[in-house]
């Protein structure tokens, strides 16, 4: 390598991070279930978006892998909001049922905000309730959401110094972007969140040593949004298909052409391609933050039932 040539970001592998996880709570499991224990997850299904099924598949397949009981209650399309109310009342009340996890989107007849406020604050393995919100705040033990704690599982399992670092977060959602900043002003970094009405936003983010993109606009953090060898954490899973946004992204990249090709359509983040010239350290798409997400429904899952069965261990 030439003098003064930058080494080409470190890769951190979240399907690997997710593996360790999964493997965790399959122990855990296996001591809970010598005991008697069996942790179960009930997941609530709204109509038939092939999106939500897929992902709701994958929530049953990694119960089955890890040993959670789980269950899937699959209404249709035209549910109404006290249908669902009855439903998580039911859920709610039964004791094998730990953690409940409501499918989102859910249509639009249906009110989305209380239908999560009805979920038990012990069973809301989503943490979106908003007693959840407070815990995580006023830095209580509480169920912390899937995405954010897996983000954070990724910098601790990589070593990635938190405390005392500039982090800057792109994008405040209630499920992705407010919670992440949450968790990264509780681990002692100096928080900056920025959305679509931030002024400068590309100066912002060159102040980060930590940055996190949670937009939902593919490859929209261009290389000159990064601070050479900052650590770049992609939260954005985006499916591409036009062909011209492909190119914009992709060109030169035969295995991804190939697959765009046989496809039709490639899954990409918030984060182009080629920050991974610059940055020190960067998560990819696919295999970067998406693996974490059901690694930490599991683990929330196991959380909820020791709690919930008071079973005495160590880890909060
Ligand atoms: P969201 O609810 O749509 O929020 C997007 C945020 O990005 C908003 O705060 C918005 O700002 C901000 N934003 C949009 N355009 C912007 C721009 N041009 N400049 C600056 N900020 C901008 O999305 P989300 O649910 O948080 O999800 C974000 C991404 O993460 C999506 O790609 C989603 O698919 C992905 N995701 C991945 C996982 C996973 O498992 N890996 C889980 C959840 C979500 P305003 O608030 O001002 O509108």
């Amino acid at each position: 390598m030439k003098a003064g040539a930058r080494m080409p970001a470190t890769i951190l592998d979240g399907t690997k991070i997710a593996h360790d996880i999964r493997r965790e709570a399959a122990a855990e499991i296996r001591t809970m279930a010598a005991a008697g224990v069996r942790p179960g997850l009930a997941v609530v299904l709204v109509g038939h978006k092939p999106a939500s099924e897929i992902d709701v598949r994958g929530k049953g397949k990694a119960c089955e892998d890890v040993g959670v009981y789980s269950e899937t209650h699959s209404l249709p399309e035209t549910s109404t909001t006290a249908q669902l109310l009855a439903l998580i009342d039911d859920l709610n009340r039964r004791d094998p049922i730990d953690g409940i996890l409501v499918q989102l989107p859910l249509p639009p007849q249906v009110d989305a905000k209380k239908v999560l406020m009805a979920v038990d604050p012990a069973k809301d393995v989503d943490g979106f309730h908003p007693v959840n919100v407070g815990f995580l705040s006023t830095q209580r033990p509480g169920l912390v959401p899937c995405t954010p704690a897996g983000v954070i599982e990724i910098l601790k399992r990589s070593n990635i110094p938190v405390a005392g670092q500039e982090a800057v977060v792109v994008g405040r959602s209630d499920i992705v972007g407010k919670p992440v900043a949450m968790l990264l002003l509780n681990a002692n970094a100096t928080v900056t969140v920025c959305h679509s009405k931030t002024h400068d936003l590309a100066a912002v983010c060159r102040r980060a040593d930590i940055l996190v993109a949670a937009i939902g606009r593919a490859g929209m953090i261009t290389r000159d949004f990064v601070k050479p060898g900052a650590t770049v954490i992609d939260v954005g899973m985006n499916k591409v298909t036009d062909p011209i946004e492909f190119a914009r992204l992709f060109a030169g990249n035969s295995k991804r052409e190939e697959a765009f090709q046989a496809k039709g359509s490639t899954l990409v983040g918030d984060v182009h391609p080629e920050v991974a010239d610059i940055a020190g350290a960067i998560t990819p798409v696919p295999g970067g933050v998406g693996p974490l997400t059901i690694a930490m429904l599991m683990f929330n899952t196991v959380k909820a039932a020791k709690r919930q069965r008071q079973w005495l261990v160590a880890s909060g």
